[in-house]
């Protein structure tokens, strides 16, 4: 059996004094004079911002209705956006950099074309020499053939400037490359000048050169061993040396491992060590950002990401590290990443070993 009970009495919503046009534009030119004194750069570009001036203002909850100015959804009602609502009562309101995505796209462009540090080019990553007519090459190896320069007994005999056939420039003779024939016991100039022939032979064709090294060792079995000899820790010493630099160098070739990885971008160890002076051992990790710098990151993200923009989060940190202070902790105060957990699994092992070595014993 149901009891009939009286219908509960509905509080009906008050209506907002802001439902016309008219009304909405002198809601915002009360807005404008009381809260930013009609100063057209302090006005609010987006409606988050206003929305949080006009609470601070006068908060109202629920069921209460704002007298003093206009809700952002009656502003919309009208408007397009918060710019055209301000442009309307007469304002010029510049957009927030942070809601415009093509400047940060353009950031981001300038950063992706940003001049940077050659590295030093050598092996497959050398620029292609321009074939020079004149010069005869090798059917098979390519290598530049005698050229008929002309061979002498004595090093006074030999003209006083040569033909660069690479960089086809005419060079005094100290600056050209001049080889010993043994077995003639003759000199001859070659066509090429030193720096053409460095350029070159800098960390190329290792082939041809280990062949030749290893045809030299076996030919000179004294002198070989005599330089091993003289040094007994040849190869500790090699490898000391090599520990040496990859810890001197360490951060900075994380940054350079950071960049090649998530963005394939190639820079030279000069480079990213320029990089860890400037933002500091954890470039480009979240890591050495403040709490402020993420948020801004975050923020830089949410204006971008319902365009569907070509862009990546590591991009949008590293304007962030541009930025610098507040965003960015001081790179001595970067707090260095992995190294409390490497720190942490060396206790582990060792507790490990311990414990194995008691049960054993
Ligand atoms: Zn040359």
């Amino acid at each position: 059996m149901t009891t009939l009970q009286p219908p509960v009495r509905k509080r009906r919503k008050l209506l907002s004094p802001f439902r016309t046009k008219d009304k909405v534009l002198e809601g915002l030119r009360a807005a404008a004079v009381t809260i930013w004194q009609n100063n057209e750069t302090l006005l609010p570009a987006g409606t988050p911002a206003y929305q949080a001036a006009i609470m601070a203002h006068e908060p109202i909850t629920g069921n209460q209705v704002r007298r003093l100015f206009p809700a952002p959804t009656h502003v919309m009602a009208h408007f397009k956006t918060m710019i055209d609502a301000w442009a309307a009562v007469g304002f010029t309101v510049v957009a927030n950099p942070d809601t415009d995505s093509a400047r940060i796209l353009k950031r981001i462009t300038d950063l992706r074309a940003a001049p940077r540090l050659p590295n030093r080019t050598r092996g497959s990553q050398a620029p292609p020499l321009t074939p020079v007519k004149t010069a005869k090459r090798s059917a098979t190896t390519g290598r530049l053939i005698g050229q008929g320069g002309a061979r002498v007994s004595s090093l006074t005999e030999l003209p006083t400037e040569g033909l660069c056939l690479l960089c086809e420039l005419t060079k005094p003779l100290e600056e050209m490359v001049v080889v010993h024939l043994r077995k003639e016991r003759l000199y001859q100039m070659r066509p090429r000048c030193k720096k053409c022939h460095n350029d070159r032979e800098r960390g190329h064709r290792r082939e041809w050169k280990r062949n030749y090294q290893r045809a030299w060792r076996a030919k000179h079995k004294k002198l070989d061993k005599s330089y091993r000899d003289n040094d007994p820790n040849l190869k500790q010493n090699t490898r000391e040396r090599m520990a040496r630099r990859f810890n001197e160098k360490h951060y900075a070739l994380l940054i350079q491992g950071r960049l090649r990885r998530r963005l394939n971008l190639h820079i030279s160890t000069a480079e990213a060590e320029k990089l860890l002076d400037r933002f500091g051992p954890c470039y480009p990790s979240q890591i050495g950002l403040t709490d402020e710098g993420r948020k801004r990151v975050e923020r830089l993200r949410s204006s971008m990401r319902s365009k569907q923009l070509p862009y990546k989060t590591v991009e949008l940190r590293m304007l962030v590290y541009e930025e610098g202070s507040p965003f960015v902790i001081p790179p001595e105060a970067q707090p260095l990443p992995y190294q409390s957990a490497a720190d942490k699994l060396r206790l582990v092992q060792a507790e490990r070993r311990r414990s194995a070595s008691q049960k054993a014993a």
